[in-house]
């Protein structure tokens, strides 16, 4: 190929013109806490540390799908990533990498427990990061210890503050609700939003815990949780965009400021997947097309068996046009996934 020639460009779309644009990465399976409705307390197996995608196969599968296939949004997640050694390291270099059609740097943030934000957040933030979302399912220091199995709320909370001082913005609280366990916080939750200055977002509880406990009637849903949050606050909705949360900003806020939104993601009840552009990539290199994907293709054997880029390319898109519609929660032909979220990348 003549030096001067573009490399050719992949568009990763699928059979109902989905494009996708968005890689979620687990950067480890493993995780300090095990949260109920993620992990059974004892007893996960954990993928090996060889074979783990090293960060140089993390980078390179990124900058590929970055430089030739129109991805522009990463999202990094586990088990949980912070554990992940050195991992300052990997965003340091993957947000240097650059959105093929604008030259902007791409979009990147993470997810994660927070437990060990204070001691962190600085050193991602200077490594380039700049959102994170921090997942806390209740304020109530015993419910914390039955739903994690650790007694962690206070590290978390001053995680979440550790955050907002490194610079992070947004900085989004994600809350699981279930019923008999945390069902009756959403206004606790919002007034924490409110008094951090950070983004609460509700998360329906969704059939991939490891012990397969999910019942439709434990699915607080997004109906009750406005119905909740308006016996409290006074809000409006905001534009929704192409984001799977839909948006609720408080009357009495200044428009765009730190905390002055919340959000539902009703995964579950009014799930979003017409407009779904995600992949996921688990920490052994395997590609799914959605969280409930019952297939995968093995990225890390393509690479670690010589396989060139064009290789990778294919076998990517070959994935995401094997999508289906949607995921069938409540239905009949529901598949439950034999992998929890935790070792799918959620
Ligand atoms: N350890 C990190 C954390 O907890 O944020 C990142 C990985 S965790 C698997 C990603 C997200 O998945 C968390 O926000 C967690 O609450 C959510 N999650 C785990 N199991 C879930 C389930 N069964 N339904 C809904 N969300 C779930
Ligand atoms: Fe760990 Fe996150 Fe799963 Fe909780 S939700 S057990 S923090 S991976």
């Amino acid at each position: 190929m003549p030096l001067d020639q573009p490399e050719q460009q992949t568009v990763l779309v699928d059979k109902f013109d989905r494009v996708h644009s968005d890689l979620r990465i687990s950067v480890t399976d493993r995780c300090n806490f095990r949260c109920a409705y993620c992990m059974p307390e004892e007893g996960m197996t954990w993928v090996d540390r060889a074979d783990l995608l090293s960060f140089e196969e993390i980078e390179r599968i990124t900058a590929l799908l970055v430089n030739r296939a129109g991805v522009s949004s990463v999202r990094l997640t586990g088990g949980e990533p912070t554990i992940r050694a050195r991992l300052p390291l990997l965003v340091a270099k993957l947000s240097k990498l650059r959105v093929r059609a604008t030259g902007d740097p791409i979009d990147i943030s993470m997810t994660t427990n927070g437990a060990t934000l204070a001691l962190i957040a600085d050193d991602l933030y200077q490594a380039g990061l700049r959102r994170l979302n921090v997942s806390l399912d209740t304020l109530d220091s015993e419910r914390f210890l039955e739903l994690t199995r650790r007694d962690e709320l206070t590290r978390v909370l001053e995680g979440i503050d550790a955050a907002v001082e490194a610079g992070f913005s947004p900085v989004k609280v994600n809350a699981v609700l279930m019923r008999g366990i945390n069902h009756d916080e959403v206004s606790r939750f919002l007034q924490l939003g409110r008094d951090k200055g950070v983004t609460i977002r509700f998360i329906e509880f969704m059939p991939l815990d490891a012990q397969g406990e999910w019942t439709e009637e434990r699915v607080v849903s997004r109906a009750e949780i406005l119905e909740q949050a308006a016996a409290d606050f006074d809000f409006e909705p905001l534009e929704r965009g192409s984001s799977p949360a839909e948006r609720f900003g408080y009357r009495d806020a200044s428009p765009g400021s730190p905390g002055s939104e919340f959000g539902i993601i009703a995964s579950v009840t009014e799930p979003f997947c017409e407009s779904c552009d995600r992949m996921r990539l688990s920490a052994e290199g395997q590609l799914r097309n959605c969280l409930f994907g019952l297939d995968h293709v093995d990225l890390r054997d393509i690479m670690r068996n010589g396989g060139s880029d064009d290789e990778l390319l294919a076998a990517v898109a070959g994935e995401v046009d094997r999508k289906w519609a949607g995921h069938a929660i409540g239905q009949v032909h529901f598949i439950r996934p034999s992998k929890s979220m935790s070792q799918l990348g959620g």
